[in-house]
């Protein structure tokens, strides 16, 4: 069967679920830093498959380690071990300085078990049923029912409520907001460390060190959630590492698997040992070898390329750049971010501005209605933020 785009996007429209307003492109394959579509045109991405695709596209090694597991062994079963998920949890332990990994297979599971085990460790403390969780207002957790009722895009819950209870939304970046919300039933507090689709807003340092305080104080499980903004994107290997401020919970996917669909919740050896058991939770392909060897991969490859070296040197011009963007142009009022999560707040959507940018071959996410999400794949090079710069700089002319 060989269809046109169009045709194949007709097709699409008949028989997927229209949960997607799309953009009419058809992505065929990609090298590098550039994807193709179906006629064979070239764009170069500044979504990296929303902050997936850390290596760029093509890896041969990484390729080649997925591909290795294929043929050997694609899954086994929770019930036995197996060697790359016992390699995959070593390294996140070294890279995160957590001490126990549950794998699951996308970043909302990640969040559903960061849910129970903050609520089984207080169900532990007092045998209560009625604990609260704090978490932010324009946070995004991900679609399941849990992830959803911590989400505070209220347009996004809506629809689906209830939720699953005893959820308070506090102001990001305000400790008194935060403060007013605590009581005795408190059991954890959650947050990006630098919100993405809410539109790219890091946390303020002196935000994370006075919650890390409060939560000490009251023994209340801090969760970070890391899935859009770990794995190297903020220039550290996890976002939290450049505040000082370390959870006892986090959580991790995108770009942990780097494409293959992994993801993963961590926790202090303390955490670990008052908090979920066996019985308590669990998943069929959660930890499967082929994840596993994906992200032994990933990390196996940021070393090897110097990745967290790249982010923190390519993205210092990058934001230099965007800056003189944000100057020339009256319609962008705000640049914000860190590293390779960065975002450009319009005084309008940015659909147009993005469907231009796509005619000329420039990938681009929003991140809200009126944001820009600039989130390259973790590889690019100079030469590819002013490829980038040129294009945008034109669509805004
Ligand atoms: C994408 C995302 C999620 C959800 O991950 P999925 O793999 O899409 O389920 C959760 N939290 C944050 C911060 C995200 O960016």
């Amino acid at each position: 069967m060989s269809m046109t785009m169009n045709e194949y996007i007709e097709e699409a429209e008949k028989d997927l679920l229209h949960t997607y307003n799309r953009f009419p492109i058809v992505f065929d394959r990609g090298e590098g830093v550039y994807l193709y579509d179906l006629d064979g045109k070239k764009y170069l991405d500044y979504v990296a498959g929303i902050g997936v695709f850390a290596l760029g596209y093509g890896n041969k090694e990484y390729n080649d380690a997925v591909k290795a597991q294929v043929d050997k062994i694609l899954h086994t079963s929770n019930y036995y071990y197996n060697v790359p998920a016992i390699e995959a949890a070593k390294l996140i332990k070294k890279y995160s300085g957590m001490d126990r990994v549950f794998f699951t297979n996308s970043g909302a599971e990640a969040i559903e078990g960061a849910i129970k085990t903050v609520r089984k460790y207080a169900y532990l403390k007092d045998g209560k049923t009625d604990h609260e969780i704090i978490a932010m207002e324009h946070s995004f957790h991900g679609r399941t029912m849990g992830a959803l009722s911590i989400t505070g895009t209220e347009k996004y819950r809506a629809p689906f409520e209830p939720g699953i209870g005893n959820i308070r939304f506090a102001k990001h970046n305000d400790i008194d907001s935060v403060k007013s919300l605590i009581n005795d039933r408190t059991c954890a507090i959650i947050t990006e460390t630098i919100q993405g689709e809410g539109g790219i807003h890091p946390s303020d340092k002196a935000f994370l060190e006075e919650l890390r305080k409060i939560c000490d104080e009251k023994d209340i499980l801090l969760v970070f959630d890391e899935i859009q903004c770990g794995m190297g994107r903020s220039g550290e290997m996890f976002a939290w590492q450049g505040y000082g401020v370390k959870p006892d919970v986090m959580t991790s996917a995108k770009a942990l698997g780097c494409g293959v669909p992994v993801g993963a919740f961590m926790m202090t050896e303390k955490v670990g040992q008052n908090s979920l058991v066996a019985g308590d939770h669990g998943t069929t392909y959660g930890g499967n070898p082929l994840g596993g060897a994906a992200i032994c991969a990933v990390f196996e490859q940021y070393e090897k390329l110097g990745v967290l070296d790249n982010v923190k040197e390519v993205s210092k011009y990058l934001y230099e750049k965007l800056d003189e963007l944000t100057a020339k142009h009256s319609q962008i009022i705000d640049h914000r971010g860190v590293g390779f999560i960065q975002g450009l707040e319009f005084n309008c959507p940015v659909g147009d501005i993005i469907n231009k940018a796509l005619a000329d071959g420039l990938v681009l996410i929003n991140a809200g209605t009126n944001v820009i999400r600039i989130m390259p794949p973790l590889v690019i090079k100079k030469e590819h933020v002013d490829e980038m710069i040129t294009i945008l700089d034109k669509v805004l002319s």
